[in-house]
């Protein structure tokens, strides 16, 4: 199972159609692990754990910008969502933050298929959060609220899945300068990232996901561009569709965070001591620099010893390669790396499948050096956090929706004395 999903992320791999079955062996094998896991779920201050086949991520700025088009199938942080499906897009209420109730930003997307199931052929998981750190604070509340129908997160997690043959893509891999097979459904101009369900009521051309957007698109420029438009529209009606169009393609808010690509590479490949070869990047050096001093700076807030203990072997892991913004491991023995031993999860605290009531089960982390790349600045309102663990769907099932919610951990650092 991990080495499925593990090539399937090193790179775009189409495997033949006809599959043998090995998926019920499989299946077996799940359920057997599953089980043992069951057994020793008690025990959970975790001894060295060898986790192998852990592949880690990173983020470049992408060569050939077209690599981070949906029908190349992407995983990508920053900027906008690139969405696999990209006509049924999440509801009002699921892109919202459940505290504020103000749109979530897009955070990051990997594309992690699973062979052995047919309709997960291409699957992506899409993760969006509230770039507020009060909501994040109080998110922390909301997690830990068992069994609780609908909670009120500020972090949103998104699973969508096609199988190989599908309206949107051909069954065949991408070539340079393939064009998608479908249009995808009109997005807020503003965001960028949302279905633009409203449109202003004057132009008609300017779609948005919510009033939020359409009023600071409004108050930053398009008050007069929709003026424009009307008297353009007046004077000649050919020469305005034009005009809608590259209205239309571009994101107008300056918030997004910045694009990048994200790269997988296999954890193991940097077990060797690190030799005298220094000739790293800048900022390679200034996200250690910062990490150090955070940890200089938490080892004060640190209640007790434990989590002093914990954050040692979390630097130690993180230091072959610092610059990791995730690691992933889809396996049902893979566990996730805390910073801290207070704040985690107990099995009772991970809900079920929304969907298939079946269990969730870890699959990424993703790590605060990301806040790095977006440029988030350092003052006690902005956005930080230990680590983010996203479990999903066992299953990885089918439901009548095309995004489908999975689960969000989040561990903060401890604020204040
Ligand atoms: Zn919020
Ligand atoms: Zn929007
Ligand atoms: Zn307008
Ligand atoms: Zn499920």
């Amino acid at each position: 199972m991990a080495s499925s999903s593990l090539s399937g992320l090193n790179s775009l791999r189409i495997t033949p159609l006809d599959d043998d079955d090995e998926e019920e062996q499989e299946k077996d094998k799940a359920m057997e692990i599953l089980n043992e896991a069951d057994d020793d779920a008690d025990d959970d201050d975790d001894e060295e754990e060898e986790d192998e086949g852990v592949v880690l991520g990173f983020v470049e700025k992408p060569k050939n910008p077209e690599s981070l088009l949906r029908h190349f199938f992407p995983s990508k942080a920053g900027g906008v969502p690139a969405w696999l499906d990209p006509v049924k897009l999440p509801n009002e209420k699921s892109r919202t933050c459940g505290i504020c109730r103000e749109p979530l930003q897009f955070l990051l997307q990997i594309y992690a298929p699973i062979s052995e199931i047919e309709s997960a052929f291409h699957r992506t998981l899409y993760v969006f959060m509230c770039p507020s750190m009060k909501c994040l604070r109080q998110d922390q509340h909301e997690q830990w609220k068992r069994g609780e129908e609908s909670p009120c997160r500020s972090v949103k997690v998104f699973r969508c899945q096609l199988p190989r043959s599908n309206p949107f893509y051909s069954s065949e891999p991408p070539k340079h300068g393939d064009r998608p097979l479908t249009d995808a459904a009109t997005l807020c101009c503003w965001c960028g990232t949302w279905k633009g369900e409203k449109v202003c009521s004057s132009c008609k051309t300017a779609n948005y996901c919510s009033e939020k957007h359409q009023i600071l698109h409004w108050n930053s420029g398009h008050k007069a561009v929709c003026c424009q438009f009307i008297s353009s529209l007046e004077a000649s009606t050919s020469d305005f569709g034009s005009k809608k169009m590259s209205a239309k393609e571009k994101v107008a808010c300056k918030t997004l965070y910045p694009e990048f690509e994200v790269i997988i590479e296999e954890e193991c490949e940097y077990d060797t001591e690190p030799t005298g070869d220094q000739s790293c990047t800048t900022s390679l050096v200034s996200v250690h620099d910062k990490s150090d001093e955070t940890f200089q700076l938490l080892s004060d807030k640190f209640e007790g010893d434990i989590d002093k203990k914990s954050w040692v072997s979390f630097e130690e892991r993180i230091s072959k390669a610092p610059e990791q913004v995730l690691r992933y491991c889809r396996d049902l023995k893979a566990k996730p790396l805390w910073p801290l031993s207070s704040g985690r999860p107990s099995k009772e605290d991970i809900p079920k499948c929304k969907y298939c009531k079946g269990p969730l089960c870890y699959e990424f982390q993703i790590m605060p050096q990301l806040l790095y790349y977006f440029k988030v600045g350092n003052d006690p309102d902005s956005l930080d956090w230990g680590t983010i663990v996203i479990y999903t769907c066992l299953a990885s099932c089918e439901a009548s929706l095309s995004y489908k919610e999975e689960f969000a951990w989040v561990q903060l650092y401890p604020t204040g004395p």
